[in-house]
């Protein structure tokens, strides 16, 4: 694909959906935990949960003060239950420790908390601190390869295949759009071509 073709895919969908996450968040580290509960959970799962937690904990100084059994019985619909929160808790303790109370702003030292690999750093690099990222989760890797932003068999070729096809203003956009589209349009079974806002785009388009 040309990057003026991706060019105007991208475009195309910024005026069908948000550049904004569903994740509900007042601060990175409201982020941070936020995006660490949504391993295999649903956005909607992870803002009620959160809702609730953040009301009392939702600063890594009152969050520390939770036991891992306590942060437990507030996460456990999330799934996972168990590793989140002891990631959760092992992040806040460095986050205060090591940074000061403060989410590190770099995609190095984001990634040395724990639970936090390298598409966790990448959307809390580039939602929270305007970083230029993309993250590829489960939808981005799909949708990309789909129809042709990208061609590659794995997450990390697929964000280098698109940091190279994309501007680098674009990235973090992208990224929103790309889980919006899978998510409503370009699901993975059974994809909605008729509808899509980018079926003259893509290659894939089933209709044709
Ligand atoms: S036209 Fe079909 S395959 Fe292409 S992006 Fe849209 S839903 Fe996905």
């Amino acid at each position: 694909m040309t990057k003026t073709k991706a060019k105007s895919i991208i475009e195309k969908l910024s005026t069908q959906f948000t550049d904004k996450p569903a994740l509900n968040f007042s601060t990175p580290y409201q982020l941070l935990v936020a995006v660490i509960l949504s391993a295999q959970c649903t956005d909607e799962r992870v803002n009620k949960v959160t809702k609730i937690l953040f009301e009392k904990y939702g600063t890594p100084q009152s969050l520390i003060t939770l036991s891992q059994t306590e942060l437990e019985s507030y996460i456990f619909s999330c799934g996972l239950y168990k590793s989140k929160a002891e990631h959760i808790l092992s992040a806040t303790k460095d986050i205060l420790q090591i940074y000061d109370g403060q989410v590190p702003n770099t995609l190095a030292d984001l990634q040395k908390l724990a639970g936090v690999g390298r598409k966790t750093a990448n959307v809390v690099y580039s939602v929270a601190f305007k970083g230029d990222a993309i993250a590829v989760d489960t939808h981005v890797f799909r949708v990309a390869n789909r129809i042709g932003l990208a061609k590659a068999t794995n997450v990390l070729n697929t964000e280098k295949q698109l940091m190279q096809i994309l501007d680098k203003k674009d990235w973090s956009r992208t990224h929103h759009y790309l889980i919006y589209l899978g998510r409503s349009f370009c699901k993975s079974q059974k994809p909605d071509c008729a509808s899509c806002p980018i079926n003259d785009l893509c290659s894939k388009n089933l209709k044709r």
